[in-house]
């Protein structure tokens, strides 16, 4: 699968007709995974960063046409972080990777300390990293773009979270630490690309750093902790392999995105496509109003979050949902009540309503239903009837 999803060949050319996208089972017993399909050994691609060396302007984030609850889960965890990331479901070549290149490359470049691996905050001096910390003097501040890291299937763990630099330690004797993905997704966007072909420990591994924004390696002598702050974006296609329960109701949301079916959007969707294929530039600066208007829109909510209420009854609403539909523990609440708050924050909007809640619910919580032998009906239809049911009373 290209890494860059903007030179992908669009679904809707690639494909004659649309797939039937597969109900995700959110609370089924977890199916083991495919031998066959499991990539393991030498990592395949190597290519993390955004367009390292193109020059070729990311796909507008504004000129995708349709995946509405994808955009929206994505500009929402780019409000609030610490929601704890967006699980894409869905068919290849729906655009999950080009929808979370255009997000970044239209949020405002990052302040950075000059040549901090870890692309530390200058602002936030009270958690240096083991580089910052180690300077002493006046910091330089560069400006980068927000990073979009690509984490490949066959990527180690010790590639992933970093490890003891072995060139160093042998040929200089120094016990050096080498930064691995985490440190580059630092303050950016992790994207996982068919996340349930991953192996579990490590899909736990990274849930466990995007909750925390934290990055601990201890081992082979060293002992290194450093920022590791990102929204973690995993997409899957469930018929090739489901996530464990477990691991599924630690993502903020889920998302559903399937190839368009109606004849417009298709042709929308191709005649944009070809017309960034061949002049990028130009295709772009078409967009860039609307980007930027996104931009403002998104710099204005994060600003308001921190003073956002959710009152009692919005809060009453969220429990009674997640009731109604059994979700375990309290997590769904949480999420459920964080996610409406940054979509109300993102609407410009002074309180979070039980509207906010009733447009998220099925994002927030339909990957957290237990199954129930009675009710054969997908999770979606579960959330929706739920969300009728109580907030209606
Ligand atoms: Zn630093």
């Amino acid at each position: 699968m290209s890494v860059n999803g903007a030179s992908r060949p669009d679904p809707v050319e690639r494909r004659g007709v649309p797939a039937p996208f597969p109900r995700m089972q959110a609370a089924e017993p977890a199916i083991r995974l495919k031998p066959a399909r499991r990539l393991r050994g030498p990592v395949v691609r190597e290519q993390e960063e955004a367009r390292p060396g193109s020059d070729r302007p990311a796909f507008p984030f504004s000129a995708i046409v349709g995946q509405d609850e994808m955009r929206r889960a994505l500009l929402i965890a780019a409000v609030d972080p610490s929601i704890g990331g967006v699980l894409v479901f869905g068919d290849r070549g729906t655009g999950k990777s080009t929808a979370i290149r255009g997000l970044a490359a239209l949020l405002p470049p990052m302040e950075t300390v000059s040549g901090c691996p870890y692309s530390c905050d200058p602002g936030r001096a009270a958690e240096p990293c083991p580089h910052c910390a180690a300077q002493s003097g006046a910091r330089t501040v560069r400006s980068v773009p927000v990073p979009v890291v690509d984490l490949p299937l066959g990527a180690t763990e010790d590639r992933v979270v970093g490890a003891l630099d072995l060139e160093r330690a042998l040929t200089r004797g120094e016990k050096a630490f080498e930064p691995g993905l985490l440190a580059r997704a630092n303050r950016g966007f992790l994207y996982i690309d068919e996340v349930n072909l991953l192996d579990d420990h490590l899909v736990d591994l990274l849930l466990d750093v995007a909750a925390s924004g934290v990055n601990t390696v201890e081992r082979e002598g060293l002992s290194i902790r450093h920022p590791a702050r990102f929204v973690l974006v995993g997409s899957g296609n469930p018929e090739e392999g489901e996530l464990r329960p477990q691991l599924l109701d630690r993502f903020g949301l889920a998302v559903e995105v399937t190839t368009p079916t109606d004849l417009p959007t298709r042709i929308d969707v191709v005649r944009r496509r070809d017309a960034y294929e061949r002049d990028p530039a130009g295709f772009c600066a078409g967009y860039a109003k609307a980007d930027r208007a996104i931009r403002r829109t998104l710099t204005a909510a994060r600003a308001r979050l921190p003073g956002l209420a959710v009152p009692d009854a919005t809060l009453e609403a969220a429990a009674r949902l997640c009731l109604a539909l059994g979700t375990d523990g309290l997590r769904g609440e949480l999420t459920l009540m964080r996610t409406a708050r940054a979509l109300a924050a993102y609407e410009g909007v002074e309180t979070v309503g039980l509207d906010h809640l009733a447009r998220i619910a099925p994002s927030a919580l339909r990957h957290r239903l237990r199954r129930n032998p009675l009710d054969e009906s997908g999770s979606t239809a579960r959330v929706a009837r739920a969300v009728e049911e109580v907030l209606a009373r």
